[in-house]
């Protein structure tokens, strides 16, 4: 079905988020297909998701793109992931190997019924407060955010042109994962830096992980039954990547990652908040170079730094828990740093209504939501043991009746999110007059 018939189908859901796990959608029901890419320096992920039920139809990732032998997964609905090596130079070739798994699978029809792509951007500058239809304009401005996103920007424009040559006649649409905090005030977003720096370069605080914390934060005040416009909630996303958003009646006030992902909490290998003199000391005292240290800061701290053994949470609780003290240290450091932040956001938001924890760690590990939320009763938070420990990997309350900060456990869809965006964009773009 084209998109314009989605008209009705679209006002109707009027983009409320679907239960999880998504309903599947019913028969005769019209749907959509988007595609959703996401890229990295060497990688690329694909969902094919069926909406407005946002059921997944398809995925697939090819990492190391570039090197000798890139690697591929793809998956059909449930199916078991099939694995593929293969010669992916760029992430056009990694693309067309993964459209190619779609076509030749019986159970898909053509290349998918692509109507729209999303594409995760991870930096918008300050362009952006909501996501876009790609356009000349649009794509001027994500090349102009290079500087402030080096690593993750130029990935991302490649999966752009890539997407934009496979499916040259739908609309594709930018999803920033800034965009969710421009609406922090500039006593919360400035540094206390010459101001000169934030007029010329626009050095300020940022955020990121911002379609996590719609979805998260839109499925937070269904579930803890929170009016959206009179809310104060605090969101963990603890994955790789970690950050916290305070967020009052719909609209973050604050976050914990600044100009780029690398400050706030400590993560699997980026340091986190860190006194910024150690930079000129370490570059004294180690003899390293400004890029070294870069490389230090971000893929050799963390919990990866502290332990000296690993910057997976899964593998640092094995070996804490088998005695190991270096690891036990790098978990606490962890944990003390969000009990830190989660003071910083009470104080920002003046109280707080619910807490929600999301992303690999805060989904599964009940051993690490325990230690953050222990001795936080004066604060009103008070973990339920029970509920905690079954709650891995669900959406669950786990604090008791009479916390009077309710805490959930809530995994997050970003993917969704994407899709939903796209979807909307598309549809707009084919009801506008100068379509
Ligand atoms: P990304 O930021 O790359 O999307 P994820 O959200 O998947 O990452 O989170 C990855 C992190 O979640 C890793 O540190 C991993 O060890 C951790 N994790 C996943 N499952 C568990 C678990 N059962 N217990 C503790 N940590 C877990």
């Amino acid at each position: 079905m084209s998109i314009v018939d989605i008209e009705d189908l679209f006002r109707r859901s009027d983009y409320v988020l679907p239960e999880t796990p998504p309903p599947f959608t019913l028969p005769g029901e019209p749907t959509v297909n988007i595609l959703v890419v996401n890229c990295g320096s060497s990688s690329l992920k694909f969902d094919l998701l069926t909406m407005p039920a946002g059921r997944e139809i398809a995925s697939g990732l090819v990492e190391r793109i570039g090197a000798v032998a890139a690697l591929a997964t793809f998956q059909v609905g449930d199916e078991k992931p099939v694995r593929h090596s293969l010669d992916a130079g760029d992430h056009g070739a990694a693309l067309d190997f993964l459209l190619k798994q779609l076509r030749d699978h019986p159970d898909i029809e053509g290349d998918g019924n692509v109507e729209a792509v999303g594409h995760r951007v991870v930096h918008g500058g300050e362009h952006f407060a909501e996501s876009a239809l790609i356009d000349d304009e649009v794509i001027d401005a994500i090349h102009d955010a290079f500087d402030l996103a080096p690593l993750h920007n130029p990935a991302n424009l490649k999966g752009i042109r890539a997407a934009q040559q496979a499916f040259p006649d739908v609309p594709h649409v930018a999803v920033f994962d800034t965009a969710f905090h421009q609406t922090l005030e500039p006593e919360a977003y400035l540094y206390a830096l010459p101001n000169r720096l934030y007029r010329r370069h626009k050095m300020r605080r940022y955020g990121f992980h911002g379609t996590s914390y719609a979805y998260v934060s839109r499925r937070l005040y269904e579930l803890a039954g929170l009016e959206p416009d009179a809310s104060k909630v605090i969101i963990c996303h603890l994955g790789n990547g970690c950050s916290m958003a305070a967020i009052r009646d719909g609209r973050s006030v604050d976050t914990s990652m600044g100009m780029t992902p690398l400050s706030g909490l400590v993560m699997g290998t980026r340091c986190g908040d860190i006194d910024p003199s150690l930079i000129f000391d370490i570059v004294d005292k180690e003899e390293m170079t400004l890029a070294e240290v870069h490389a230090l800061l971000n893929r050799y701290s963390g919990l990866l730094g502290l332990s000296g053994y690993a910057g997976d949470m899964r593998d640092l609780l094995e070996e804490a828990s088998a005695g190991d003290a270096r690891c036990q240290q790098a978990v606490d450091v962890f944990c003390y740093q969000i009990k830190r932040y989660l003071g910083m956001y009470m104080a920002a938001l003046n109280g707080c209504d619910a807490i929600a924890f999301t992303a690999g760690i805060g989904t599964y590990s009940d051993v690490i939501r325990e230690q953050i939320c222990a001795d936080l009763d004066g604060l009103g938070i008070v973990l339920d043991a029970g509920r905690n420990e079954s709650a891995n990997g669900t959406e669950a309350q786990i604090s008791t009746d009479d916390s009077s900060v309710q805490v959930w456990v809530v995994p997050t869809n970003e993917e969704l999110v994407i899709a939903q965006d796209a979807m909307k964009l598309a549809l707009a773009a084919k009801q506008s007059p100068y379509a």
